[in-house]
């Protein structure tokens, strides 16, 4: 029998990183086979198990990204766009598929993630549960289904410790609205509204964010229209849905060919 695929977290001390660890240990589907963090953080030098609070794993947290990397069949990233951009390249040296949870890329760290999926797979989305995922296709049909009368917003809600806005998944939804409607998001995006705004300009799709305790994440999309309202909603209530997901795709990824895919391609959306 093959040994199961080698998994290296990084950002491992993170709130996603420690949900990742746990995901990783409890599925019976992977092996943890390293754990990164930056220098200087006080995990590094420690075993993993230890500084959760838990057991020894037999892991320790390292600050040597390659040396990791070379060990493992997939790398789970959910750290900070920068350093997200270097690991791409370093996992498509190590050809370990390359899974992308970080949100906030800009379209420099697009370009460099863009160049290491020549060589390696990299699944990249800003959300990586299966609900809002579902919630994109649903996004996509409405906003085919209604013409401009119907004014398009996008509200998210976030923990007080989110460092970008608007969300990566709510920009997924506005991603998929424009589709729908056949328009270029960028031409369409209004942000965070404030002071003398004018009347809202027809066809624009909005984005509102409220920040604030421990949500984990809620996302509307909404369709005003003349006397009538279209709400679609998921409310994400724990982490580990984003964790569960985050590892299907980087077993989807073993075998796949070179280049870059979304949480549509590995949910068979
Ligand atoms: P967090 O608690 O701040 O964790 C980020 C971790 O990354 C920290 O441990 C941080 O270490 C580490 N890190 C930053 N730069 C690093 C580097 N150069 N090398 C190694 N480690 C580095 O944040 P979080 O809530 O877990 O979220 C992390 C990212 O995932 C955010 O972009 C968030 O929006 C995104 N996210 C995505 C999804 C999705 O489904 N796609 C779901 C949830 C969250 P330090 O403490 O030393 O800075």
């Amino acid at each position: 029998m093959s040994e199961l695929p080698g998994i290296v977290i990084t950002g491992a001390s993170g709130r996603m990183g420690q949900m990742l660890v746990k995901t990783v240990l409890a599925s019976g589907k992977a092996r943890l086979v390293g754990c990164v963090e930056r220098a200087g953080n006080p995990w590094v030098g420690l075993d993993v198990g230890q500084a959760m609070g838990g057991a020894a794993l037999g892991v320790t947290v390292t600050d040597d990204p390659l040396e990791a990397f070379a060990k493992a069949q997939a790398v789970i990233d959910f750290t900070a766009p920068a350093a997200t951009a270097e690991f791409a390249a370093l996992a498509a040296q190590a050809r370990a598929v390359h899974v992308i949870g970080t949100t906030g890329l800009e379209a420099e760290h697009h370009a460099r993630i863009d160049a290491a999926a020549r060589h390696a797979v990299v699944v990249q989305a800003g959300n990586m549960g299966l609900g809002i995922n579902l919630l994109v296709g649903l996004t996509r049909k409405v906003a085919q289904a209604l013409d401009a009368d119907w004014d398009v917003e996008v509200i998210e809600a976030h923990h007080r410790m989110k460092v970008d806005a608007p969300s990566g998944t709510a920009l997924m939804l506005g991603q998929a609205a424009a589709e729908g409607r056949g328009v270029s998001l960028q031409e369409a995006r209004v942000s965070g509204r404030d002071g003398i705004t004018g009347a809202r300009e027809r066809g624009t799709i909005g984005f509102s964010a409220i920040r604030g305790g421990d949500i984990v994440g809620e996302h509307d999309v909404l369709f005003a229209g003349d006397g009538e309202r279209i709400i679609l909603r998921h409310v994400a209530t724990d982490r580990g849905i984003f964790a569960r997901g985050a590892l299907r795709a980087a077993l989807w990824g073993q075998g796949q060919k070179p280049g870059r895919y979304d949480m549509m391609d590995v949910l068979g959306l």
